[in-house]
């Protein structure tokens, strides 16, 4: 075995050698990297011993803490009998007993599980399968291939799931690769674009997908939804009764709905699937992030019955859906997310997170008197804390001023790990975190909050903001 290499010699190799995803590398390069080399709880430990709380859940995967022991122990007993073996005409206990407890867990009417590695494939598959399934429901019709998304939407970051996201930022300079679709504003309560207010609105930014869905229906595959709470636009939730209304819509107007539960799904808005608020059963629904407790990267593509019929013929029909993934369904992924449901029976997870949800907002109510402190938007564990420049007029601080990022910066010296997204500082804790590391993670912050000095930055890109 080669010397363990010093943290100067992996901070420069880093430096050297890697591309870090969403990430300005001159400015990385300029920058001494954190290297995580263990976790424990809600903890991440450097290469030289300093603890800092997961104020992001590793990325919004992590829900019952690092070194979970059952977790551990489930990858560790599969490990003894094999790591990988392939999906494609060959099948293993661990995915199947995984497939049949989703669709126990999962709302109702929804029977079928397709696995693939990462929240972006799972979207791929919703979409491919909406439209293969139009094709194969009424080949004389005219072709249903289109998706309605709302705008701010984030699906992944693969070419399919960025063409029905609307994060200019993100998505902007991929234009010319992606398929056309039709957007609609989404429902921005604290910046409504129709200056209405909830729930005098009436929840009139509605009316528009009514429409579409009316007038173009014919043309529409399926209508993609982050369900109540849209996480990478910057934590914006959608009102009681939204999701609801585009069920109804999607089923009248015979439209798919595709709910991407990628980042609300295994507990994180309260309750096991966002869906479950609503009352809502999706025709396609992508899961992975929490899938697996955050352990390893697995997703899965749920669908009913209806769907799972129209692929079925003769082979030479070709009806096959032709998609899969060299690691499609990996054994140590199933059994580790086998685990993690497991965990969330025998820990009762959902029913003590309720009364932690309640002790969030006690911990976060006061953070809005913070004069730049905009707006706090909760959604269970998933909150996004919007500072603006001037809180009557919510006049947004220019992207350059980097307010999130300088705060993030404050807060990782004093011990918690954020991942802002622009101006909105973003918390998501593991579902395991105690009230005790939940209070030190919002006092931290509240403290980075009020530290930031802002004196200067150029003030003319404003037009970034959200
Ligand atoms: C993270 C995320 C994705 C993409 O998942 P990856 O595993 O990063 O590809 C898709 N949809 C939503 C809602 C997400 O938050």
């Amino acid at each position: 075995m080669a010397r363990t290499p010093t943290t100067q010699q992996l901070k420069d190799w880093d430096r050297r050698y890697l591309w870090h995803p969403f990430t300005q590398m001159r400015e990385w390069e300029q920058e001494e990297p954190l290297i995580i080399e263990r976790g424990k709880g809600s903890y991440l430990i450097d290469t030289e011993g300093k603890k800092y709380l997961d104020g992001t859940s590793s990325i919004w995967v992590n829900l019952h803490g690092h070194r979970h022991p059952t977790l551990d122990r489930a990858i560790k007993k599969q490990l003894d009998k094999i790591a990988h073996s392939t999906f494609l005409g060959l099948s293993n206990p661990p995915a199947i007993e995984l497939a049949r407890e989703l669709i126990r867990i999962a709302p109702k009417g929804l029977t079928r599980v397709f696995y693939s590695d990462n929240g972006s494939t799972a979207v791929e598959i919703a979409l491919k399968m909406a439209v293969q399934y139009w094709q194969q429901q009424h080949p004389e019709t005219g072709p249903k291939h289109t998706f309605l998304h709302l705008k701010l939407a984030y699906h992944g970051d693969t070419i399919g799931a960025v063409s029905v996201g609307n994060i200019d930022l993100f998505h902007a300079r991929f234009k010319p690769l992606l398929f056309p679709t039709v957007e609609v504003e989404p429902p921005h309560c604290y910046r409504c674009p129709l200056k209405l207010t909830y729930p005098s609105c009436n929840i009139a930014c509605m009316e528009p997908i009514a429409d579409i869905l009316k007038n173009r229906h014919r043309e529409l595959a399926g209508v993609i939804i982050e369900p109540i709470m849209q996480a990478a636009a910057g934590m914006i939730p959608q009102p009681p009764g939204y999701l609801k209304r585009i069920r109804e819509l999607c089923t009248q107007y015979k439209v798919l709905l595709i709910v991407d539960e990628v980042a609300t799904g295994f507990g994180r808005t309260g309750k096991m699937f966002a869906c479950e608020h609503e009352g809502v059963t999706p025709d396609l629904m992508a899961l992975s992030k929490g899938l697996t407790g955050g352990y390893m990267p697995l997703a899965a593509t749920l669908t009913t019955d209806a769907i799972y019929q129209g692929f079925l013929g003769r082979y030479d029909e070709f009806k096959t859906f032709f998609h899969g993934h060299s690691f499609t369904g990996n054994p140590l992924g199933c059994s580790v997310a086998l685990a993690n449901l497991h965990v969330f029976r025998q820990e009762k997870t959902l029913a003590r997170l309720a009364t932690k949800i309640k002790f969030f907002s006690r911990l976060l109510a006061p953070l809005a008197a913070i004069p730049r402190v905009g707006d706090i938007r909760q959604r269970g564990f998933m909150v996004g804390i919007e500072l603006v420049k001037e809180k009557t007029t919510k006049a947004p601080y220019p992207l350059s001023a980097k307010v999130g990022h300088r705060v993030s910066a404050i807060a990782r010296s004093k011990g918690l790990i954020l991942r802002p997204i622009g101006n909105v500082l973003v918390l998501m804790p593991p579902l395991s975190i105690s009230k005790g590391e939940l209070k030190k993670t919002v006092e931290i912050l509240k403290q980075s909050i009020e530290t930031l000095q802002i004196n200067s930055y150029s003030n003319d890109d404003t037009h970034n903001n959200r």
